[in-house]
């Protein structure tokens, strides 16, 4: 599904990622790990085209397309998902609004007939079920006001509508309260197929121990040093980050 290979990528002239290669398959669930300022928000952001971010060297290939040619929009619209680092307000807009033009630009881009208000209001029943939101949150502005816990609750929301075949979820460094982290990993559970794949990016293991994934890689300085399995964010939820910085000393 996705495969980055060689990726660099600089902000202001500044490399940042330097040199990754990362190879997800459909129906697998990976976590990006590592210390404070290594790079996984801006890896996460480089998926999504963010424009700040300029990518130097090496290739994305997602679903046989070169993912670094697509705007952003065109990224979304192919089934990839970022959600959680600055999650946007829009006065005025209610997340129902908002959530139906989303699908159908999807959807015509898919080559789709859009969902009128009838069929959209039933897509949005049956995934409100799915993830426990309330029709409340619904109607209010998009994000204006909410609590951490309700934008991550809509987010996963606005995830169960699109059905992205890639969903990048980037935990901020200032973390999940409980509930908001069984919200999140509640819905990302629900939602995992054999179609999609997950790229969780947190720096603590907290969010791990509700969201198991298939593979985890520790980010440090651009690159990533090392991966394995679930064990790996035990390991460094025991021992830190320091036995992997000394592991590579010298090396990068
Ligand atoms: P992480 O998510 O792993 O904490 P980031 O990707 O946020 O790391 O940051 C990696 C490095 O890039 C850090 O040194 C950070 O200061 C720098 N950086 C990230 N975004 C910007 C930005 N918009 N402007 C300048 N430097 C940035
Ligand atoms: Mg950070
Ligand atoms: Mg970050």
């Amino acid at each position: 599904m996705l495969s980055i290979r060689n990726l660099h990528a600089s902000i202001d002239g500044t490399p940042i990622l330097q040199g990754i290669n990362l190879e997800i398959n459909p129906g697998e669930v990976h976590a990006i790990m590592g210390p404070n300022g290594s790079g996984k928000s801006t890896l996460a952001s480089v998926l999504a085209g963010r424009e700040e971010y300029e990518v130097t060297e090496g290739e994305v290939i997602f679903k046989g397309k070169d993912l670094l040619e697509l705007s952003p929009e065109d990224r979304a619209r192919e089934g990839v998902f970022l959600a959680f680092q600055y999650p946007v307000e829009i006065p005025g807009v209610s997340s129902t609004n908002f959530l139906r033009t989303a699908v159908n630009q999807v959807r015509e881009y898919r080559g789709q007939e859009p969902l009128d208000a009838v069929k959209f209001l039933s897509l949005m029943k049956e995934k409100m079920k799915l993830v426990e939101i309330d029709q409340k949150l619904l109607s209010r502005s998009l994000n204006e006001g909410f609590s951490g816990g309700e934008k991550k609750r809509n987010e996963i929301f606005q995830m169960a509508i699109l059905e992205p075949t890639l969903s990048i979820l980037d935990e901020t460094d200032s973390g999940l309260d409980i509930d908001a982290l069984k919200v999140v990993s509640n819905g990302v559970n629900q939602l995992k197929s054999k179609e999609n794949a997950t790229i969780v990016v947190t720096h603590y293991q907290r969010l791990l121990d509700y969201i198991v994934p298939d593979f985890v890689h520790v980010l440090y300085k651009g690159r990533i040093v090392k991966s394995g399995g679930k064990e790996l964010a035990l390991e460094l939820e025991e021992k830190g980050y320091d036995w992997i910085k000394e592991e590579v000393a010298g090396t990068i």
